[in-house]
Formats: C-alpha cells, sequence, structure tokens
C-alpha cells in the first residue's frame, strides 16, 4: 500500500523552506519592533472555543472545523484561526494584569476543512498578530502600517487595502433588521446553506462564495450606512490615521469577513497576481470577544496572513537562494580519513557549511559529489600535504586550485563566504 499524505495537506519541502524562514524571520524582526512579542498556543483545543467565538452559523464552524471526540469522548478541534486561542490564553494566564496594551504574534498551522485548490489548502499557515487593551482606531492603523512594512521588506507590490466597519452591539442590529428585509425578497434565489442562515444571522449570507449568491446580492445596504455616532466616529479617524501615513485604501462596504466576532473596523488585503485566492491577510477589531469568554472587558484588534499566499508572491518576484554547502572536505591517502573529520569539525566550528563522504570513496568519487552538491570550495586532505601541513583547496566555480595553511585557508573562506 502506498502511503501518501492527506488531500490538501502539504510537505513543505527543503528546496523552497528557504523561502518560509526568509517570510518568518522579517515577521519576527519587524513584529518584535513594534514590540509584539510571540505566543504559542496548542494546536489542539476544546470545539466550544471556536464554536462560541467564530459562532456557528459561519463558514469555519458550519463545515470547515476538524472536530471529533478524544479518548474520554471530549469534543476537540484542531485550531481553524489563532484569535480565539489566543484570546483563550490571554484570559487563562490572567495577561490583562499586564499593563496595557499586550501584543502577540504567532506563526503557525492552521487546519480547514475546504476543498483543496491553488492557494487553498486543508492544513494551511498563518502569521498573526492581536493587540489587547487599547480601543482607539490608532491600533488598527498601527496594525495596517506594521503589515505595509512587511509586505515592503518582502519587495511585494500592488496590494490593495481594503477596509470596512461592522458596527458595535448597538448599531449592528438596525443594520440586520433592514438586511433582513432586503434579504426576505431575494431569499427564494438563495443557495440553501444562506436560507437558513438568513434568519439564523442574515450577516452571513453576505459572505457567501456562492457565484448565484453573489449576484442576487449585488445591491444589499450598506452597513456604514447605519453606524452609531461613535462607531462613525472611529471609522472616520481610523481613515485619517491612515491618510496621515500615507497609506492608499478603499473602503468596502461588502467586507463582512467570515467570523462573527468582529466589530468596528475589519479590512483584507488583497492582490491581484494570485488568481481566486486573493486575500493575502484579514483582520479587524473584536471589542467583545475577551468580555464575552468571562475576561474583563477588553477592547482588542489583530490580523492573519496567509503564509502559503505569501510564499506564493515571494517565488513570483524575487530569486532567494537556497542554502548550500559551503565547502566539502575530501580526503586521500593512509589515516587522512580521521584527519579530514577533524578539519570537517574546525570548519562547522568556524560556521562554515561543510559536508564530506561518510564512506571510504575513491576522492575522484569524492569531488563527483562535491560537484553535485555545487559547493563553492573543495579542500583535499592528502598525505603528502599533510605531512607539510598543507591543505589542497580547490574554487569550484572559478576551476582554481592550490595549496595552503590552515589559517589561510579559513581567511580565504571567510571572505569568499
Ligand atoms: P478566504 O476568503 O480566502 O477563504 P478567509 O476569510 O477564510 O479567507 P481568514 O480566516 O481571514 O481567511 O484567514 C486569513 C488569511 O489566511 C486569508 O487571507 C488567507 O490568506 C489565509 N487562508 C485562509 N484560509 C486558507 C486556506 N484554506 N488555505 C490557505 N490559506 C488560507
Ligand atoms: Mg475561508
Amino acid at each position: 500500500m502506498k502511503l501518501n499524505s492527506l488531500r490538501g495537506m502539504q510537505d513543505i519541502l527543503p528546496e523552497e523552506i528557504h523561502i518560509w524562514h526568509y517570510i518568518e524571520k522579517n515577521a519576527r524582526e519587524l513584529f518584535e519592533i513594534y514590540n509584539f512579542r510571540e505566543i504559542r498556543t496548542p494546536l489542539l483545543e476544546q470545539a466550544e472555543l471556536f464554536l462560541r467565538s467564530i459562532g456557528e452559523d459561519t463558514d469555519i464552524v458550519e463545515k470547515e472545523m476538524y472536530v471529533f471526540n478524544d479518548k474520554k469522548g471530549r469534543k476537540v478541534a484542531l485550531r481553524p484561526e489563532g484569535t480565539a486561542s489566543v484570546v483563550r490564553a490571554y484570559i487563562q494566564n490572567s495577561l490583562f494584569n499586564n499593563p496595557s496594551p499586550q501584543k502577540f504574534y504567532y506563526m503557525g498551522p492552521m487546519f480547514r476543512y475546504e476543498r483543496p485548490q491553488k492557494g487553498r489548502f486543508r492544513q494551511f499557515h498563518q502569521i498573526g498578530v492581536e493587540s489587547f487593551g487599547i480601543s482607539t482606531p490608532t491600533v488598527e492603523a498601527e496594525l495596517i502600517l506594521m503589515l505595509k512594512q512587511f509586505f515592503e521588506r518582502l519587495n511585494i507590490k500592488d496590494l490593495n487595502y481594503e477596509i470596512n466597519s461592522l458596527g458595535c452591539k448597538k448599531c449592528r442590529p438596525s443594520y440586520r433588521d433592514n438586511l433582513f428585509i432586503y434579504l426576505n425578497e431575494k431569499v427564494a434565489n438563495l443557495c440553501n446553506d444562506c436560507q437558513r442562515r438568513f434568519t439564523r444571522n442574515p450577516l452571513r449570507v453576505l459572505d457567501c462564495k456562492a457565484p448565484n449568491c453573489k449576484n442576487t446580492l449585488k445591491d444589499t445596504p450598506f452597513i456604514i450606512d447605519f453606524l452609531c455616532d461613535d462607531c462613525r466616529m472611529h471609522f472616520l479617524s481610523f481613515q485619517k490615521e491612515l491618510e496621515l501615513m500615507k497609506i492608499k485604501y478603499v473602503v468596502n462596504p461588502k467586507i463582512v469577513r467570515g467570523l462573527d466576532y468582529y466589530t468596528r473596523t475589519v479590512f483584507e488585503i488583497t492582490t491581484t497576481m494570485l488568481g481566486a485566492q486573493n486575500a493575502v491577510a484579514a483582520g479587524g477589531r473584536y471589542d467583545d470577544l475577551v468580555e464575552s469568554f468571562g475576561g474583563p472587558k477588553t477592547p482588542a484588534a489583530g490580523f492573519a496572513i496567509g503564509m502559503e499566499r505569501v510564499v506564493e508572491l515571494c517565488k513570483e518576484i524575487t530569486e532567494i537562494e537556497p542554502k548550500r554547502p559551503f565547502v566539502y572536505v575530501a580526503f586521500a591517502g593512509q589515516g587522512m580519513e580521521g584527519e579530514a573529520k577533524k578539519l570537517v569539525n574546525m570548519l562547522r566550528k568556524n560556521g562554515f557549511i561543510t559536508e564530506t563522504a561518510y564512506e571510504n570513496l575513491s576522492l575522484k568519487n569524492q569531488l563527483k559529489r562535491a560537484d553535485k552538491l555545487k559547493v563553492e570550495w573543495v579542500i583535499i586532505v592528502g598525505e603528502e600535504e599533510f605531512k607539510k601541513s598543507m591543505y589542497k583547496w580547490k574554487r569550484m566555480k572559478e576551476g582554481t586550485q592550490g595549496e595552503a595553511r590552515i589559517e589561510e585557508i579559513l581567511k580565504i573562506l571567510r571572505e569568499g563566504n
């Protein structure tokens, strides 16, 4: 029987891992400059955490979650996103006792049982941040600025910043009622899911991806026309902040996001370079979530970046060189294998990526291997030279060679590294 990975779950091979490292390194460096610190939460949580935060009528909870019973019959789920877990950790560890703002970032796999396609997997990776404790829109503006700098670092251009406001507990109900009246007339043309969602949670209908529903819902009322004064002020000052920072954005009143916990600001960053799966990052404010899980009232906001899509973009625009061994140590002659091993250790201690033959190969075959590995340098530990405390070196690209003492070899390697 041939054993393959599960559908929608892919291996990330060493030949592309350097791109992942490059993106992760940039995220870590930049987010830490903004005073976000890493938090690592479990991949498996009580299913209820996600049901209650993301919302029961959302795509994620309705059909995309990996839920199962553990050996004691407890209902657990593989995390489909990061925010709920960070909120849980924030409350469980009483992190609200620390001074505000509390700022966290995370990176790792998420799981959603979706139809796999380009840019959409069942195990995918996100880098996300969450900022707790501050209610002013300067927080969302900072999140957007940080995202912009992140994509600038990676040289990813031509992104669209789309924003919207979803209002709050005070004003959303009146929008909801209005939307309900509007949808009531169209309900016969909606998909089965939407017909059910429409009575339970009409906003969810706006997030439906079915082409027919999208078409039917072209002229829905817009939530921004229903915002209360506080929410409208919040949205306006958010936009003012973006303008001050010279960030180009568009207000897209159709963004409702696929999760129920958002309040006020929501945003999506999209690209035209990836076809249908065009969102590379998304986020927003969730001022009620901490409290709804039993924590103190804590305003908060965050975003998540889709790693696989960013990796795709990086592959298209930049040549990032994979890591290769730099030096190959070969040996020939009596007792030289042991001397070669010592040299390998010494080179590795000095930080050079070093490879060698692990078996007794002829010098010719060792050199063939070195060639296949595309190393820059070969150092040969040969009997005659060793007696004079010398080593033979070869520069592979130029085809030059010579003999030198170890101090001198280290010096040229350092210069050429
Ligand atoms: P989409 O509209 O593409 O389904 P979403 O609204 O479900 O996205 P979020 O929950 O906001 O996505 O997740 C943030 C980001 O994570 C997305 O913008 C996207 O880049 C990435 N993402 C989400 N689901 C997947 C997936 N199944 N495979 C790969 N990346 C994903
Ligand atoms: Mg989705």
